[in-house]
């Protein structure tokens, strides 16, 4: 039996589910929520609500958006033949921050890691491939990030795309070897895409 009443414990478990979020955390967030006032407990679950509710993936891009097609793949000044793929939409901002990128994004939502049993059909690469056999995309940039599961994604991509009538280029090694694209600085990152290669 549970040392904490039923609603308590709950909370917990749910909390536990979190990234990175281990029993002593989660006890610690679970008694701040119950000290909280009612409004602000209320905010917390309200937020957590709609954002299941009025958030869904792109049907072009993946991208994480509250309108399909999202900001980037309806947008009429940006080039929609040219096409920036990513592992998270998160990694959308550092590439954004590079401020030179005028394309659009690809999100796969994940990189090949068969030791976590990852493989291309858990990736949304599907969709990329069917855009370039439509002829509707004249360059793809990879830009995975310089880890090891990264590199992987990128040459199974670059793979899955040979033959195809696509330029397909790799960003510069200007992004520190092993690290995360995501904690690339602006210079860095904006390096990273004049740099790129073909693959
Ligand atoms: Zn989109």
């Amino acid at each position: 039996m549970s040392r904490y009443a039923e609603p308590m414990a709950r909370l917990i478990e749910e909390l536990k589910k979190l990234p990175g979020v281990g029993t002593k955390s989660a006890q610690r967030f679970a008694f701040h929520i119950l000290r909280a006032t009612d409004d602000d407990a209320a905010s917390l679950a309200d937020a957590v609500r709609g954002l299941k509710a009025s958030l869904r993936l792109c049907s072009i891009c993946n991208n994480v958006t509250d309108i399909d097609p999202c900001a980037y793949c309806a947008s009429p000044t940006r080039n929609q033949r040219q096409v920036c793929v990513v592992e998270e939409p998160t990694s959308i901002e550092a590439v954004e921050r590079s401020r030179g990128f005028q394309g659009v994004y690809h999100v796969l939502h994940g990189t090949l890691s068969p030791l976590h049993g990852v493989g291309p059909e858990q990736l949304r690469g599907g969709t990329l491939v069917a855009r370039v056999e439509r002829g509707e995309v004249d360059e793809v940039i990879l830009a995975t990030s310089p880890t090891l599961e990264g590199e992987a994604t990128a040459s199974w991509l670059a793979g899955a795309l040979r033959g195809l009538p696509v330029r397909v280029t790799r960003i510069a090694t200007g992004v520190p070897a092993g690290s995360d694209i995501e904690y690339a600085d602006e210079v860095t990152m904006a390096r990273a895409m004049e740099g790129r290669r073909e693959v």
